[in-house]
């Protein structure tokens, strides 16, 4: 409290001038402007001027030495940033330390500050914080009342507000404070912060950029979201209710580059309310002291106090989710009722009786609203596992740096397509690729290319394919007709692997179709069809049966591709068979949306829309460093090789079960389909799964095949979680 108690110094503008001339050489006249517990003159030489600052008798010298070295370091580290150098070493004079500062120019800047001016102002806060990460100085760990962190100190302070119901509204600010950030605190990033960055100590040009920050005296080692709360705190009062937060949400898009943490965008309410309640707690007991400089000291009391109301009367969390830019409804019925509402019947149902909230994922595990945890044994998306931060890095740093369009040259999409073709087999001329934003999208593209190379128009797919959701993709899915529909121009097998006269199918199917056979599509583990796993044989008699019939063969490796059955990541090589065109997508960006058609130059070059396919987003360089970075997991953690041996060891234990409702285990890779007796008997299983907090999903043409999917980093441990609940349940 030492610089806070002792009386300021009372010098005039007389006795400035004339210390500027005796100790600095200066002739000047001196005018005084505000400050706290300190005094500030400016002097005017007819030339560049200087600010004259006598210190509080009670100020320590070390701590002017960090501030004279910060400011030191931030010249040294961001040049650009307008900071008051020192003109003069320090002087003492009648037990003062005296400084000379460069006088910088500009006008200060008020509540009515534009939201531009607003999102620059942050943005150089954010600049200083980052100059200041690498200062180190022994003074910088002062105590000082200002400090939001020592808000728990201002308690006493708050006898001396007489209004008894601002008393209480302080305290519960306080209160707060205590319950929700102190205990965390340590969790926070701290470092030497300016600790004022406030509008009275920045000076703004004739377009309210910043000119010049002054005034580091409050400079001191801290929470870094504690000196944005200082800033946010002198931007946001004085503005009206409605415009509070929208001002807020927009200071915060400046400060992008400090890359703020959760715990540090929640705690942003309340450090922002502690900073308001220092602002008038320690007017009002200062003003008693020094009632002189009441001017000065209360000038932003009323605005702060009307800032601290509404952050009282809204409450911490609808503070933070006004920060994150989330609008609660007004009133709130259940999400899924909203859902509902939003998206009418165009939107696929939620799964599972008790519908998952999820809130959050990580590796094999998803977390819901209610804090609950799920094993993921279903979703194949997350290949490489839920949020792997390989993959969310290279997006989010990607996103910050570059996302346009492939009509630019830029490395990503290049590098992807080449990392791509490399991991095809060199004799099986796939040398070309087209990156998509889906698989139905690639599947489409397929279609079209099939169709227009051959001249034909038909097609064959397995008995309850799934290929995608766009006109074309739709009719080479079976799983999706209406029921007894069936496109002329589609015919379908049985699928490969169900112990069929697969040749005499084939003969019957392509006597059944209009048009001749543009193409085959085969999903390489079949999973619609209730995941069957295709022998050797039988894909190289699919493949030549397709050419013979004058047909391009697609290998659709949406499901089967990246690593899921292992040991490489397409399912085809396995077979030794060549595909004509490949597609790909689902696990490829690991959840970014990203696909691809892989082809062979001969054929895209017969395509007539060659050099003319152009989908806005597909290759953007956001989407190629998705794919890239799940290649490199699935190669560094060695997923694909992983897979087998996991999913040899689930099959393995689920057959053990020996259930008599289980009717056969069967897959390939990480993939177990778990045919049970029927389709109402897999949806209760699936459900009580789910109630025992693990996921799994349901396929096959009867809807009787527990599909068991999950991401490649599920691990033994995983597998013995799922095998002893189903174990149980179907007990
Ligand atoms: N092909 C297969 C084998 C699929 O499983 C899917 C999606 N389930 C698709 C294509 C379509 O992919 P998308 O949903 O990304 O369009």
């Amino acid at each position: 409290m030492s610089v806070l108690e002792s009386t300021p110094p009372r010098f005039t503008a007389e006795d400035a001038a004339r210390i500027a001339a005796e100790l600095f050489g200066l002739h000047a006249r001196a005018a005084q402007l505000g400050s706290e517990r300190d005094q500030a003159f400016l002097l005017d030489d007819g030339g560049a001027g200087a600010v004259l600052k006598i210190s509080n008798s009670g100020e320590d010298a070390a701590v002017l030495d960090l501030e004279e070295a910060a400011v030191a370091h931030v010249h040294a580290v961001d040049p650009g940033l307008p900071l008051a150098r020192p003109l003069a070493p320090r002087a003492v004079f009648g037990g003062h330390h005296l400084r000379l500062f460069e006088q910088l120019r500009g006008h200060k800047g008020d509540s009515g500050l534009g939201d531009e001016a607003v999102r620059e102002l942050t943005a150089v806060h954010a600049r200083l914080c980052l100059a200041l990460r690498s200062f180190f100085h022994p003074a910088a760990g002062r105590e000082l009342l200002w400090d939001v962190r020592e808000a728990p100190r201002l308690r006493p302070l708050l006898d001396e507000i007489d209004d008894t119901k601002r008393r209480a509204l302080a305290a519960r600010s306080l209160d707060r404070f205590e319950e929700r950030v102190l205990p965390v605190w340590p969790q926070l990033r701290a470092q030497v912060v300016h600790g004022d960055f406030n509008l009275d100590n920045l000076l703004l040009d004739e377009r309210d950029r910043i000119s010049g920050i002054l005034d580091l005296g409050d400079c001191c080692h801290t929470a870094l979201a504690a000196d944005v709360a200082v800033a946010l705190a002198s931007l946001l009062r004085g503005r009206p209710p409605e415009d509070v937060f929208r001002v807020a949400r927009l200071a915060l898009d400046g400060y992008a580059p400090l890359r703020l943490e959760p715990l540090e965008l929640e705690l942003l309410g309340s450090l922002v309310a502690a900073r308001l309640t220092a602002i008038v707690a320690i007017s009002t007991w200062r003003v008693r002291r020094f009632p002189e400089n009441a001017d000065y000291i209360q000038s932003w009391d009323d605005d702060s106090w009307a800032l601290l109301e509404l952050f009282d009367a809204l409450g911490p969390d609808a503070v933070a989710r006004e920060l994150r830019g989330a609008h609660a409804s007004v009133a709130t019925p259940s999400l899924a009722r909203r859902r509902e509402r939003a998206t009418g019947a165009l939107l696929t149902p939620l799964t599972y009786a008790r519908p998952v909230h999820a809130v959050r994922a990580e590796g094999v595990w998803i977390h819901e609203a209610d804090g609950s945890r799920l094993l993921d044994a279903y979703n194949n998306v997350p290949v490489v596992g839920h949020c792997h931060p390989r993959v969310t890095e290279a997006v989010v740093r990607q996103t910050r740096l570059l996302a346009t369009h492939a009509r630019y040259l830029y490395e990503p999409l290049v590098e992807l397509a080449e990392r791509l073709l490399a991991t095809f087999p060199p004799n099986a001329g796939l040398d070309t690729v087209l990156l998509l934003n889906s698989g139905s999208e690639a599947n489409d593209l397929a279609w079209r290319l099939a169709t227009a190379v051959t001249g034909r128009g038909g097609a064959l797919v397995t008995e309850h394919a799934y290929h995608g959701v766009t006109a074309a993709a739709s009719d080479l899915s079976p799983e999706d007709w209406a029921a007894g529909a069936r496109p002329p121009h589609v015919a379908r097998i049985p699928p490969p692997g169900t112990a069929v006269d697969l040749d005499a199918a084939v003969t019957a199917a392509l006597a059944r179709l209009d048009g001749g056979l543009a193409a085959t599509f085969l999903d390489g583990c079949l999973m619609s069809d209730g995941i069957h796993t295709p022998g050797d044989a039988e894909l190289r008699l699919l493949v030549e049966r397709t050419h013979a019939a004058g047909g391009l063969y697609v290998a659709d490796e949406v499901q089967a591709g990246h690593g899921r059955t292992g040991p490489g990541l397409w399912s085809f090589v396995r077979h030794g068979v060549a595909p004509d065109i490949v597609t790909l997508g689902k696990p490829m960006g690991n959840g970014y949306p990203v696909a691809a058609l892989v082809t062979r130059r001969e054929l895209a070059e017969r395509f007539p829309h060659a050099g003319a396919t152009f989908s806005t987003f597909g290759g953007n360089p956001v989407a190629a460093r998705a794919g890239l970075a799940v290649l490199d997991v699935l190669e560094d953690e060695l997923l694909p090789a992983r897979a087998v041996a996991v999913g040899e060891r689930l099959r393995t234990t689920l057959a053990r079960l020996e259930k008599p409702d289980v009717v056969e285990v069967r897959g390939t890779g990480l993939l177990a389909g778990v045919q049970l007796t029927g389709a109402g008997l897999a949806r209760r299983v699936a459900d009580e799964l789910r109630e025992a907090g693990i996921l799994v999903g349901i396929t096959g043409p009867a809807g009787d095949v527990l599909k068991i999917r999950p991401p490649l980093v599920f691990a033994d441990e995983h597998t013995d979680l799922l095998v002893t609940a189903l174990d149980r349940i179907l007990a």
